[in-house]
């Protein structure tokens, strides 16, 4: 039997506020345990909560980012439970009216475009954190991050593969990001994701019963996570067995995901209004306010590097998957007006070393301005695209502008005819037997031949003038 899976996220993005939803602590991330705690957000009786209007804003910007339509009135609840992070015994959250419903983004996995539904996104506060002790049987409790404003963007069950998840996950942080309102660390925790996931006969209307995977703090994760779940869904089914609704950890050592408990239901938590929070009014005037602060949005990025640049869509693509990339381009090709060469080097060198060294766009030792000096000076003829390497190379080391390197190396291109003509020469006095080969008619040594007199000028000559000189020395 052939299966198709159902996929449905639910991503907690803490917003980049610099205090609390409820209380003036600071919501700063790594301060010492309980240094950021105080009466409203340890949950001491008697208190009130004062809602943060940054809180607000924020996820209005993000409603507004995903094209959901606004409540005009949303509500707070308090969500009950017992857990030893949660001082209060309840979370407050939004339930019944949530702020935002019925957005979408649009996605591309592989080949194929998509839109995956966004049911709602809603305004909640966080947990404290447990840290276990790993020598003695023994748990501690840090309440800093007790009130710490999240937001949960709930998705429909609209994606059907691994990628497709990985793609809206990507996308979503992507936004997140442009718009400014979290971090979107996922190591921190700023930006955390639960995958539900089934899996149904294909064809089929009538969904399966779903997992809940946690504990997936990568894209990496959440991939292999979904696909190790699919595959053991299916192996139950096939067997004729039952998929049981629970939640699931994903164990990144083992490769895979073991039963943590059952799914609670939505009854189980009793939510009810917060009788402490006034409904939350949200009006146009606010609303445009906000629409009227909204940077460009990645797909609207995108499209313009297509249409202003010319450039194929898998670079706008690439370039506009974070604000300070695509910025970086731009600055990049006000020094040097060439958007596929620019973009070129950008993809391959830039992006290559800041992987290896593990740093963002913002930390590159190389400036937009010293690249774009950089492709100037391969387009004028003054060193070789070879050789530009590396002299990257030497401004990834130094930070020193691509002009001095060349100078202080000696790298300029040697393009000088009777300069070529003497390497050329030389080359094909010591290779006599090739020289043969090639009159005989074994044109392909033309390769071995460049290949040599580059080695011998060590990369410095103009390959177009080595071509021409070459032509004339064996006809
Ligand atoms: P809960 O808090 O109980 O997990 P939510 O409504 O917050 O419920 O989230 C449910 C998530 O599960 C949504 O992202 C939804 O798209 C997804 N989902 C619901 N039913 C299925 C299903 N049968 N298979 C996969 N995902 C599902
Ligand atoms: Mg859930
Ligand atoms: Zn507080």
């Amino acid at each position: 039997m052939e299966f198709e899976s159902v996929i449905g996220l639910e991503v907690h993005a803490q917003l980049k506020t610099k205090t609390k939803i409820f209380c003036n602590c600071s919501s700063e991330f790594g301060a010492a345990p309980n240094t950021h705690v105080c009466p409203v957000c340890l949950g001491m009786p008697g208190v009130l909560p004062v809602l943060n209007r940054k809180v607000v804003e924020y996820t209005i910007r993000m409603a507004l980012a995903t094209h959901c339509s606004l409540a005009r009135e949303s509500r707070f609840a308090r969500k009950n439970y017992f857990y030893p992070d949660l001082p209060k015994g309840y979370q407050i959250s939004q339930y019944e009216l949530p702020i935002a419903q019925f957005g979408h983004i649009d996605i591309e996995a592989g080949d194929n475009k998509k839109r995956i539904g966004i049911t709602r996104i809603h305004i909640e506060e966080d947990a404290g954190k447990l840290i276990h002790d790993p020598d003695r049987p023994k748990s501690m409790v840090d309440f800093n991050r007790t009130g710490v404003p999240l937001m949960e963007i709930v998705s429909e069950p609209d994606m059907r593969s691994p990628e497709e998840a990985g793609a809206y996950l990507r996308k979503l942080h992507s936004v997140v990001r442009y718009i400014g309102v979290c971090d979107g660390n996922m190591e921190e925790g700023s930006f955390r994701c639960d995958a539900n996931i089934s899996v149904m006969p294909k064809g089929s209307t009538t969904f399966g019963t779903r997992t809940e995977l946690k504990n997936l703090n990568s894209f990496r994760h959440v991939e292999k996570a979904l696909q190790f779940e699919i595959g053991r869904q299916k192996e139950i089914i096939a067997d004729g067995g039952q998929v049981i609704q629970e939640t699931r950890l994903w164990d990144s050592a083992k490769n895979m995901t073991t039963s943590m408990r059952g799914k609670e239901d939505a009854h189980d938590y009793r939510y009810f209004p917060d009788p402490d929070l006034l409904p939350l009014v949200v009006d146009d005037a606010w609303i445009q306010a906000v629409k009227a602060d909204l940077p460009e949005l990645p797909d609207a990025k995108k499209e313009r590097f297509v249409r202003e640049y010319g450039l194929p869509s898998y670079d706008a693509e690439v370039l506009t998957s974070a604000r300070e990339l695509a910025d970086y381009f731009e600055d990049c090709i006000k020094t040097f007006p060439q958007p596929k060469p620019a973009s070129n080097w950008i993809m391959g060198s830039l992006l290559g070393l800041l992987n290896a060294e593990g740093k963002s766009i913002d930390e590159s030792p190389v400036s937009a301005e010293n690249l774009g000096n950089l492709l100037k000076l391969i387009a004028d003829g003054v060193i070789s695209g070879k050789i530009a390497k590396t002299v990257f190379e030497e401004m990834a080391k130094t930070g020193k502008s691509p002009r001095v390197i060349v100078t202080e190396k000696g790298l300029v291109q040697v393009s000088g005819k009777p300069a070529i003509e003497e390497i050329v020469a030389k080359v094909l006095s010591r290779h006599p037997k090739e020289v043969e080969d090639y009159k005989g008619g074994k044109t392909k040594v033309l390769g071995f031949f460049v290949g040599q007199i580059m080695k011998e000028s060590k990369g410095k000559a103009n390959p177009a003038m080595v071509n021409e000189v070459l032509k004339e020395k064996l006809s």
